[in-house]
């Protein structure tokens, strides 16, 4: 993203407009008990956002260097649920919001676990469980992590570490106290070293909000493009931070702002929306549980203003069904003779087409079950489109084949299109479903391909129409209106060709141009390449229809590749053959035109309706 568009971006205006809102609100005292923390001062004032693409909005003192504090607890707690393992971090510290400020004394009676590691007691235990791994010490290895997801090289404030760890005797109590457990350990001194200088470690505003999207992003940094942590580990995370994140005043945050966060007494913040974005603010002076005041602010404004409250109704993914349709509204590619289109006219409604998007959770697999049901016995073929669905939970495996049962009991037939984009899914489908003693899934390349057999379908079961017949020439649709002279002049100017299932048999020898086809018996796809290298259909056409007419008498060259889907049979008529029936007949040549306009005009409706759909 350029500058000019940064700063005309109303997202950036936001911040301006939130900047200068709480710029001049001097509430709240720069942290002390730190001597070094005091020299800040109360007007330094920086807000930013990093979006999970990637996109960096700031304002304000983004680029001063300051303390990371307890912003380092989740980072550290992430680091020890990776290298330690789940289990033996539980085993060293709970999860429980403690209701209490971040260097409460309160350990859990009997077990003297810490409540949970976003209190300096929780976080001192996460620390020590930290081992060097391949660094000099446990604090490289630490720093190392914080740089990756930072996304830059980061390093200790030792004037701030210095003065934390002269004044620190509250925290090395509490460590004492962890180490009487046998929650620490080793060394108690090493132990609060480690944890002194991991507070100490210098960010800026713009860090701190490149590492709030990185576990905004599934723990992938999103500036650098590099994977900091494995997803569950960062559900992990933002749990954790959501319920224990601001001390004794989390339930209040969880409930204005909505978001999973941490504060550091140096005067950050960051929080979370998973999935979308981490914002960050710094501003020194905090309020009396610790946490800044104006940082506070801006998060209540900027969850407020732009909605991103996780509770939020307005956080609801898309509906799992994008459209529903019927085979009145929707047609396949295939070209349809007059008898067939009643059909489909008659009964088209007795097919349900439903249009998946998005991400299809368990929720979006129990709506997509009672669509499709819902009055599934007026039905008799259904189709789902999975084209425009992002993603399949496979928790949705077993409620899609239980789908596929309903339907069938109810009497119908179903079918899946373009559900090969997840593999992982389609293959799980399959193997429940063979494990379950029932047949494979229905399956088709695309919602065209699925469409032709549900009207198929819908013609072999309520039509008097004998699938792919074979046509005389006067039962063919050029004829109509001939007399038997009248088609035996023509016939005696046509070749009969036939060709075989697969042939390209277009510009060949098979079918030079300047001539056209009437087709008599099997299929023939035109087909246009597409971008992926394969083809895609734009017609198919039976017995009693016609190839290349247009062309012929336009002198243009065909719209699209003709493949012979099944072995054809037709009758050939070259432009020249028909300048000789002109002479011989001019009345012949009338109806064939006249024939031949039909189907055109019949065409040409079929695309419309398809561009209108
Ligand atoms: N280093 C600080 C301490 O342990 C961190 C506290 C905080 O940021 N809330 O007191």
């Amino acid at each position: 993203m350029n500058e000019a568009t940064r700063t005309a971006s109303p997202v950036q205006a936001l911040l301006e407009r939130l900047h200068e809102r709480h710029a001049g609100d001097m509430s709240g005292e720069v942290a002390s008990y730190i001597p070094e923390l005091a020299t800040a001062d109360p007007a330094w004032f920086g807000i930013s956002m990093v979006t999970a693409d990637g996109a960096v909005y700031e304002v304000g003192d983004t680029q001063r260097e300051f303390t990371i504090q307890s912003i380092s607890k989740p980072l550290t707690f992430a680091l020890a649920l990776e290298t330690a393992g789940e289990e033996t971090v539980r085993q060293h510290v709970d999860v429980e919001p403690s209701g209490e400020a971040f260097n409460s004394i309160t350990l859990q009676p009997g077990t003297g676990r810490p409540l949970n590691p976003m209190v300096n007691a929780g976080a001192i235990a996460t620390t020590s469980l930290i081992t060097p791994l391949g660094f000099d010490k446990p604090i490289d290895r630490i720093l190392n992590e914080y740089s990756a997801f930072a996304g830059r090289d980061l390093s200790v404030d030792e004037e701030v570490f210095g003065s934390e760890n002269e004044t620190g005797h509250r925290n090395r109590a509490i460590a004492y106290l962890l180490r009487n457990a046998d929650v620490v350990d080793h060394e108690v001194e090493d132990v609060v070293e480690t944890y002194f200088r991991q507070c100490s470690t210098l960010v800026t505003c713009r860090d701190l909000a490149v590492i709030a999207a990185t576990l905004a992003s599934t723990g992938f940094n999103p500036v650098t493009r590099e994977r900091v942590l494995r997803e569950d580990t960062v559900r992990n995370v933002l749990s954790v931070m959501a319920s224990c994140g601001m001390y004794d005043s989390a339930g209040d945050w969880l409930y204005t702002v909505g978001l999973p966060a941490k504060s550091g007494v140096a005067g950050g913040i960051i929080a979370v929306l998973p999935g979308q974005l981490g914002i960050a603010v710094y501003s020194p002076p905090l309020d009396v549980h610790g946490n800044s005041v104006r940082g506070i602010k801006v998060c209540e404004d900027l969850s407020d203003e732009l909605h991103l409250h996780v509770m939020s109704p307005a956080r609801r993914p898309p509906p799992p069904v994008r459209v529903e349709r019927t085979c009145l509204d929707s047609r396949s590619k295939r070209l349809r003779s007059p008898a067939e289109q009643q059909v489909l006219a008659e009964h088209g409604d007795r097919v349900k087409v439903l249009e998946l998007q998005g991400e299809l959770s368990f929720a979006a697999g129990e709506l997509v079950t009672s669509s499709a049901l819902e009055r599934a016995d007026h039905t008799d073929f259904a189709v789902l489109d999975f084209y425009a669905v992002r993603s399949i939970d496979l928790i949705d495996v077993p409620i899609f084949s239980h789908l596929i049962e309903s339907y069938e009991e109810a009497g119908g037939e179903i079918a899946f299109s373009d559900v090969d984009r997840h593999p992982l899914f389609a293959d799980d489908l399959n193997r429940h479903r063979e494990k379950e003693g029932l047949h494979p899934v229905r399956t088709f390349a695309d919602l065209d391909l699925a469409l032709e057999w549900c009207e198929q379908g819908l013609i072999e079961k309520y039509g008097d129409v004998e699938a792919d017949p074979e046509l005389s020439l006067a039962q063919h649709g050029a004829t109509l209106g001939m007399s038997v002279e009248e088609i035996e002049l023509l016939s005696s100017h046509l070749e009969h060709v036939e060709f075989e299932a697969g042939d390209m048999f277009y510009g060949t020898e098979l079918m030079p141009p300047e001539q056209m086809l009437l087709v008599t018996a099997g299929k023939i796809s035109l087909l246009a390449k597409s971008d992926d290298g394969g083809y895609r259909r734009l017609a198919t056409l039976s017995p009693g229809m016609t190839l290349g007419e247009v062309s012929m008498i336009a002198g243009t060259s065909l719209a699209g590749l003709p493949r012979a889907d099944t072995a054809v049979k037709a009758w050939a008529l070259t432009e020249g053959d028909l300048e000789v029936l002109r002479a011989k007949d001019p009345g012949l040549v009338v109806t064939l035109l006249e024939n031949l306009l039909r189907q055109v005009a019949q065409r040409v409706g079929h695309m419309r309706a398809d561009l209108l759909r």
